[in-house]
């Protein structure tokens, strides 16, 4: 029976999931699914996993100190899980690596040559890619049987028109590589694949996604595909987030560099772990934190966060030529009725009319019967399309040995 691995690093993160393949066709099955949270020197870590019917296998603390890095977590899943299937044997092990840079639009093996390519977009999310890459490292050491490979979050958005492709700066930049790449491309392809199965007249259709974690993005799809997303160059751009700054006028870089005499790397801290929710509301970066403060800080952070996803829902809106199905996702959208009714509310203008109750009991579908926009909320899964492709490039190996 042939298994595989998925691996899913954050900043401080690392989730894990256990497949098991049924043929070539077949989906995946999640025979495990967990994570390790609070990597870091000084922290205590976090597992937790569960089966595939909900079963939980573990949920435990970590001493102080004993998770300090992503290698040491990485270590603790596998032993983990060597625990729970002591019998398996692992085929191949895919990473989600946030940037692909302009050559990557699928899946790719991961050989040296490909990961000292990848190293070069480090700079570009510095949250995720040394963290995607560090892991990948880890796993070619430990399974250097398998094969390994990179599933990329910009890959999903590659085919964008020109003019959603560029930024209007001289053309070399533009051949050099800087590029609006869009993410979350992993979640929207779950998502745009979820509305092919379950509705296919809907896929057809013009859907704005709103992708709402700690990490945030929209993504305008016709037919399925990316046409427009609100992240570009790096992992930065578009709606606020938990610790970034979201869409900022390029002279409030000039003015920290050369008024506030601020360096790089300062700059960098700044716009990436101080800003977003947590800059603005002096507080937390943690929408259920906020949602509880009842200050006017917070209250601040969740109308910009807000604001800012009704403006861009107009822009997507406008660039798709319509719309025929809004989608929630990520942990705020699936779970924040609050949200949902805010970015919602007084949207008749375009067709959009939230169910009340629906949206209070995390529904399905939760538009009115009449509402010219179909309104749902969607749980994504970026590992099953992880293992997936996984699968499919375990397929074509074996076809092409045979
Ligand atoms: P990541 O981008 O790290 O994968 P998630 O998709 O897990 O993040 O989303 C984390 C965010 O979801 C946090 O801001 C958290 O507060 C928020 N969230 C989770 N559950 C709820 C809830 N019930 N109500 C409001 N926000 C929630």
């Amino acid at each position: 029976m042939s298994h595989v691995l998925t691996l899913n690093a954050g900043s401080s993160s690392l989730k894990f999931g256990f497949f098991r393949l049924n043929g070539t066709v077949e989906d995946p099955d999640p025979r495990i699914v967990g994570s390790i949270e609070r990597i870091g020197a000084g922290e205590r870590a976090h597992i937790k996993a569960k089966r595939q019917d909900g079963f939980v296998l573990i949920d435990q603390e970590f001493g102080r100190n004993h998770v300090p890095d992503h290698d040491t977590a990485l270590a603790r899943a596998v032993e983990f899980l060597k625990e729970q299937r002591p019998q398996a044997k692992l085929d191949a092990v895919g990473h989600r690596v946030v940037h692909g840079g302009p050559d990557y639009d699928e899946p790719v093996e991961l050989t040296q040559t490909v990961m000292d390519r990848l190293a070069q977009f480090e700079p570009l999310a510095p949250l995720h890619q040394p963290h995607n890459l560090a892991g990948a490292r880890a796993a070619l050491k430990l399974f250097p049987e398998a094969v390994q490979l990179a599933c990329f979050d910009t890959a999903f958005h590659r085919n964008h028109p020109w003019v959603n492709d560029t930024f209007a700066i001289p053309r070399k930049y533009y051949d050099q590589g800087v590029r609006r790449y869009g993410f979350h491309g992993l979640s929207y392809q779950y998502i745009s694949e979820t509305l092919r199965e379950v509705a296919p007249h809907l896929h057809m259709g013009r859907t704005v996604v709103a992708h709402l974690g700690n990490g945030a993005s929209m993504c305008g799809l016709m037919g399925g595909r990316s046409v427009a997303s609100t992240m570009g160059f790096s992992a930065l751009d578009g709606l606020p987030m938990g610790t970034r700054c979201g869409q900022l006028d390029p002279g409030v870089l000039l003015y920290m560099l050369m008024n506030e005499g601020m360096t790089p790397a300062e700059i960098e801290d700044e716009l990436y772990r101080k800003s977003g929710l947590l800059g603005l509301s002096g507080l937390s970066n943690d929408m259920r934190t906020l949602e509880a403060a009842g200050t006017e800080e917070a209250r601040q952070a969740i109308d910009y966060f807000v604001f800012r996803i009704r403006r861009e829902l107009g822009g997507l809106v406008a660039a798709l030529g319509g719309i025929s199905t809004m989608v929630f996702c990520g942990g705020i959208g699936e779970n924040s009725a609050l949200i949902r009714e805010k970015v919602c509310a007084g949207m008749g203008w375009i067709g959009m009319e939230l169910d009340e109750t629906r949206n209070m009991r995390n529904e399905r579908i939760i538009s009115t019967d009449f509402s010219r926009v179909r309104i749902l909320i969607i749980p994504t899964d970026e590992e099953i399309v992880i293992a997936r492709a996984a699968r499919d490039m375990l397929a074509r190996r074996a076809e092409t040995a045979a």
